[in-house]
């Protein structure tokens, strides 16, 4: 007789290969699942990085400038709005409130001449800029109507081209008298550009 059929033993042979078997498949699925999870994890950290800009947030003391531009339509309500802009940002070179009422009035009368002078009360874009520079604050006031064909004249003291005689002629003096530098660049059908220069000495 041939050797006899151990029952136990191939049971317990199968049983142990059935055991390897399924621990390779657990550990199989186990490693996909893991390589699964990672794959995911750099898929959102690409994603977050392609969000952020290129370039690296610069501290705030390696900041080129502070500087800022507004552009608003030729209308009599926007010379508070210029104002208000003005004030707001003048106010980080942390003025008093006197120095901080002289710009105010100097934009105000930049703005308005070239809202009633330069668009002649018609529509027009008037664009302000803004910078600081150490403890001087630039201003732009800049629009795109008739110009001003004689510079030194429109600047002297109560001189005025209102037809009605309404206006004080004042405006220039006043920007003159309440920032360190007042510059006038204007050519006759293109425009006029005040630029306005302040040093807030606190
Ligand atoms: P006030 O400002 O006292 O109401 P005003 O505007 O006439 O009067 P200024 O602001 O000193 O006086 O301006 C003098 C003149 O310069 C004006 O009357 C106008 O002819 C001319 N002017 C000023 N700004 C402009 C501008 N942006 N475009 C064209 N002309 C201008
Ligand atoms: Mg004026």
């Amino acid at each position: 007789m041939g050797k006899e059929l151990d029952v136990e033993k191939v049971r317990e042979k199968i049983n142990g290969e059935v055991k390897e078997e399924v621990k390779k498949v657990v550990r199989e699925v186990v490693r996909k699942e893991a390589a699964g999870e990672a794959a995911v994890q750099e898929d959102a950290l690409e994603k977050e990085q392609e969000n952020k800009p290129d370039i690296e947030p610069e501290s705030e003391t390696e900041q080129a400038g502070d500087w800022l531009k507004v552009e608003f339509e030729s209308l009599s309500k926007n010379e508070e709005l210029a104002r208000v802009i003005a004030a707001v940002f003048a106010s980080r070179l942390d003025p008093t409130l006197e120095e901080l009422d002289d710009i105010k009035t100097a934009v105000s009368e930049a703005v308005t001449n070239a809202i009633r002078h330069g668009y002649r009360e018609e529509a027009g874009i008037v664009v302000m800029e803004m910078e600081i520079d150490g403890r001087t604050i630039h201003i732009h006031v800049t629009d795109g109507g008739v110009g001003i064909a004689n510079i030194s004249q429109a600047m002297e003291p109560m001189y005025s081209s209102d037809p009605e005689g309404e206006s004080a002629g004042m405006g220039f003096s006043l920007m003159q008298s309440f920032m360190d530098t007042v510059y006038v660049e204007s050519e006759p059908g293109k425009g006029t550009r005040v630029t306005m220069t302040k040093t807030i000495n606190r």
